[in-house]
This record gives structure tokens, sequence and C-alpha cells, in this order.
């Protein structure tokens, strides 16, 4: 893959780091901000789909409160502050673009938890479909050791992954990766494109960020694994940059380039077929097959003939015809028990059998890879 190639980018995750969008006292740098949000809203005008990432929440408390976090309580409490401040300043630039924002607060649970991942997923893909420009941080309030991700930098990575983006932006203060320290080394070079990380590269980069967020290369490196082995191109990149993220959507020469795996691209498109094992079966009858394989349709409850396994919403399903061939991986909307209760049935029927229709589809075409 190449540069240029970020031109055909549709759906877009960009991440900004606390100190692109806060002074080093932690108030709000609202020209920074400002330009953020014009380039973002631009990028939206022109057709794509954008998911901001965007740390900045115990800045902002601490700039509110002028304390300094030195627990992780206090971080956490400075992060519960500054939040609704973040969101309030998104909330009014956005709103002079005439955009919808909304707020997701994740936790690493999220994408470990089949549930979770489901239901962050629908609703991601909802706001989507509205048109709205979700704002995603860490949830400080509960994320501690093993809910916490520690930093945006993965969260933005894992983001990129479950809404099945086509790209993600990390920008920072930093203007990319180079072959040594920048701060201590003023012969280091910057690394326009990067195929595979190495050790060396890691090890090069043990230097954390500003004293209010946790990132610092060594987390973005752990990003771009992430994204290269799911098939997602990233970039790291100034904020400082003059026109960053129009530059980087237009397939310029910005910052570092992270060229995501041959076998991670694949893998992307069949990630559900690959590295799940599935909880059950869909057994489905032609014309369902049909709408599914060649009409790119959702299964709905009314072309499944019969049900395998015990699984809960959110297990992954594997999808079979009569003849027992697979052909289809899904995440189920329903558990096993309801799933038996409404097949063969028609969608508008879901509500007087099982009470409540919380989903018109046993499993949406968004999770679901045809085998
Ligand atoms: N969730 C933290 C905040 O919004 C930032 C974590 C990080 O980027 O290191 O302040």
């Amino acid at each position: 893959m190449e540069r240029e190639n970020l031109r055909g980018c549709r759906r877009i995750v960009v991440k900004v780091g606390t100190s692109s969008i806060t002074y080093p006292t932690g108030q709000i740098n609202l020209e920074k901000m400002e330009l953020l949000v014009r380039e973002v809203s631009d990028l939206h005008n022109s057709g794509r789909e954008l998911i901001l990432v965007s740390s900045g929440a115990v800045g902002a408390g601490a700039g509110k409160l002028g304390r300094m976090p030195s627990t992780l309580p206090e971080k956490q409490a400075l992060a519960a502050v500054g939040q609704g401040l973040l969101m309030q300043m998104y909330e009014k630039f956005f709103a002079e673009y005439s955009k919808s924002v909304a707020q997701v607060l994740l936790t690493r649970d999220c994408f470990s938890e089949p549930g979770r991942y489901l239901n962050s997923r629908n609703t991601i893909f909802a706001l989507l479909d509205y048109g709205v420009i979700p704002i995603v941080n860490e949830n400080d309030t509960v994320a501690v050791h093993e809910l916490k991700f520690g930093d945006n930098d993965r969260l933005s990575a894992m983001v990129a992954c479950n809404a099945g983006a086509d790209l993600l932006m990390i920008l920072s203060d930093i203007d990319g990766l180079y072959d040594a320290d920048p701060r201590r080394n003023p012969g280091a070079r910057l690394i326009p494109k990067v195929s595979v990380v190495t050790e060396a590269m890691e090890a090069n980069s043990t230097t954390r960020g500003s004293s209010m967020s946790s990132g610092g290369m060594a987390t973005k490196l752990a990003a771009a694994r992430i994204t290269m082995a799911n098939g997602i191109p990233m970039v790291i990149a100034s904020s400082d940059e003059r026109n960053v993220i129009r530059r980087i959507a237009g397939g310029e020469e910005v910052g570092t380039f992270f060229i995501p795996s041959r076998e991670g691209y694949a893998a992307r498109r069949q990630w559900l077929a690959v590295g799940s094992a599935p909880k059950g079966v869909l057994r489905v009858d032609e014309g369902a097959e049909r709408a599914l394989v060649h009409q790119g349709k959702s299964l709905l409850p009314s072309g499944v003939r019969d049900i395998e396994g015990n699984f809960r919403p959110g297990d992954v399903v594997s999808i079979r015809n009569g003849a027992n061939q697979e052909v289809a991986r899904g995440i189920s909307n329903y558990a096993s028990g309801d799933a038996r209760r409404i097949l063969g049935r028609r969608s508008g029927e879901i509500a007087s059998i099982l009470g409540v229709c919380d989903y018109e589809e046993l499993v949406h075409r968004n999770n679901m890879a045809l085998v």
C-alpha cells in the first residue's frame, strides 16, 4: 500500500493527544481545538465518516481546578471534571460547522467481552449512520488496572479495528518516528514509512509523553502493531503541521506512515472468519443464503430454519446452508434461547414474542463476514 491509497479512505479515526488541545497548565488551547474541529468537519463534508479519539480530560480538569494530580484517584477525579468541559467545547466548535457529536466512553473490556464489543460496535455504526461524529475517550472513572488501556494511542487503534476504519491518524506533539531520540540527538532523521515495527524501534522509543498524558512513542508503536496486524494503515504526525488532517487524507507525505501487512488486510476483510471459534450454528434457507451472498443483506430470523449450540449476544456464530456448508460468520444480536423462539418468524413479530424488539436482524450485515 502507498500513501496515495489513503485518498480512498472512507472511515477515518483521528486521535489527538492532550498536548494538541490544551496548554501545559491544562487550560484548553482554543485556537488548536478550533483548527482541529474545522479540519475534521471539512473532511466530514467531503463525504468521509469521522471518529475522533480525544485525550485531554485530565488536563482540562487540572486546568479548571488549578490542581496537578499525583495519585490515580486524583487523575480519575480530574478526568471526570474535565471530560464534560472537553465535550462542551467540542459541542460548541462543531456546532459552528453544523456537526453533531456524541460522547463515547470505553474501557478495555469493551474489546474483550463479546457483549460489550457488540454493543459498542453497534452504537458506533448507528452514530455513523446518523452522520454523527463520535468523540471517544477512556472511561477514566471506572478504568483502573485490568480495565484500563492506560493510554489513548492503543485505545484509538482498538477503536479503529472495532469500527472497521480504513485509516488511523495519531496527532500529537511528535511529528513522526525518528531513527534516534530527536530531543537528545540533533542528527536524528524522520522515518517516512514503516512496514515492520522492529525491536530496535521500540528500544529507541522509551520516552514518555507530557506530564498529563500517558503516551509517548512507545504506545504509538504499540498502536501501530495493532493496526498493521489488522490491515489498517496508520499515520503519526504533528498536530501543529498546517492542514495536517487534510494532507494525510490527501495522500501527502506527512509524518510516518505505517503500512498494513498483506495478511492483516486479508484478515480484516474476513476478521470473523479468522481466529474466532463459533459458539453455535444458524442454519438458513436458500432465500436467506441468496440474500446474504448476492445482495449484501443482514440475516433476519425469517430466513433461519434451525439453531445449534448455546450462545450469548455478542458471540460469533457460523451461518450454514441446508447442505451444512458455511456461508458466513457473524456476531449474533440474540442469545440462542431467544433466537430459537423467533426463528422462522417475521421481524415484525419479534416484539410480541420476546416482549421487546431490540434488533430486527439476528446478525447485522455490519457484523458479518462471508466465508
Ligand atoms: N484518558 C486520558 C484523558 O483524557 C488520556 C489518556 C492518554 O491519552 O494518555 O486525559
